[in-house]
């Protein structure tokens, strides 16, 4: 079978995720009736000190309605140039909510208070955009899973507090950070008025986002969510895989950054340019092939001829993602077909 390090959404729900979606009380959630539903939300809020919680099927859609609840239609939100919200959510903010974005770019995605602050606008009067939110992703996907400095983001917060404009945290992979760096979920959460995390990476639950904020901002969210067309009923057979996940699958996600740091010091062996293992603090592994003859494309392929999976992410950027699913036995293989495809 394929080795498939295309992304930590490839995880199959394990046995025991299964029995607990098997054993989930349900009712209708767009009624409030779903207790397992009920049950996430409060624990995920409890767990990042916040008010309250809402269940969506993607992290996009946490996402996008957290800044629908933050930015009004003609403002705008600033993010880093390769953050998801900005790339991969399809100009979501702008199609849906209006909102513009203005981008500042970061070295494998780290967060430098000051270069958000340098280009916010706040209350930009009748001529020009106002900023009324910053975005942070933690850790940053595109930029190989960095994990931001939690000095950064204190900094970010007293400079957005200043400006009174509010902050968004992407943490699909909040977990990994939290792993990686030891700072609590609460402490993260503490200087983000929204955040939005995701139960289907590294935590391999089948579906899942929550977005968390205010009682208000929730609640108007849920009223967003259902416009949205994603108001689910017995959705508790989920939101059962999302509690098996919190109890089961954090921890584990030690074992993932592990195998991510072993596979970056055999790649760095074959090339030092393609990655510097030092760089690789959590689940994420992103090549640099510029100094390669080849594409990331060609690059992909050839890895798949011989049965690994990873991804083509830029012209010459490749990416590799450790998950619950790859073990040290597939470890060893992986870096195998890696040394052979890389010298080809
Ligand atoms: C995966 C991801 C999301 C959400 O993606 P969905 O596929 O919509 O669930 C959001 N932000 C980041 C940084 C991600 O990696």
């Amino acid at each position: 079978m394929a080795i498939d390090l295309r992304s930590d959404t490839v995880t199959q729900p394990s046995p025991g995720m299964r029995d607990a979606i098997a054993h989930a009380q349900v009712g209708d959630d767009v009624y409030g009736d779903d207790p397992t539903v009920n049950s996430l939300e409060e624990r995920l809020a409890g767990m990042f000190g916040k008010e309250a919680g809402l269940f969506t099927p993607t992290g996009s859609l946490a996402n996008q309605l957290a800044i629908r609840m933050l930015v009004a239609p003609g403002e705008e939100l600033i993010a880093e140039t390769n953050s998801h919200i900005v790339r991969a959510e399809l100009g979501a903010a702008a199609v849906f909510s209006g909102i513009t974005t203005r981008t500042w770019p970061a070295m494998h995605g780290l967060l430098k208070a000051s270069d958000a602050l340098e280009i916010a606008r706040p209350d930009s009067g009748p001529y020009l955009v106002s900023t009324t939110a910053i975005a942070v992703e933690n850790t940053h996907n595109f930029g190989g899973g960095t994990v931001q400095p939690i000095s950064e983001i204190a900094a970010l917060r007293k400079g957005a507090d200043a400006m009174g404009i509010a902050l968004h945290l992407d943490g699909a992979r909040i977990w990994n950070a939290h792993i990686a760096s030891g700072v609590s979920f609460s402490e993260y959460g503490k200087y983000f008025d929204t955040i939005s995390i995701c139960l289907s990476k590294g935590l391999g639950a089948p579906v899942g986002s929550v977005m968390l904020s205010t009682k208000e901002r929730v609640g108007n969210g849920r009223v967003w969510r259902k416009r949205y067309g994603a108001g689910m009923r017995q959705v508790g057979i989920l939101a059962a895989a999302g509690h098996y996940a919190l109890d089961n699958n954090i921890e584990r996600l030690a074992d993932d950054h592990r195998r991510a740091k072993e596979l970056a010091v055999a790649i760095a062996g074959v090339d030092s340019s393609l990655i510097d293992p030092t760089s690789v603090e959590t689940n994420i592994v992103g090549l640099d092939l510029t100094s390669m003859p080849f594409t990331a494309t060609e690059l992909s392929k050839r890895c798949r001829d011989a049965g690994l999976w990873i991804s083509a992410l830029g012209p010459k950027y490749a990416r590799l993602v450790t998950h619950m699913d790859f073990d040290d036995a597939q470890l060893t293989q992986a870096i195998e077909i890696l040394k052979k495809a890389l010298v080809a």
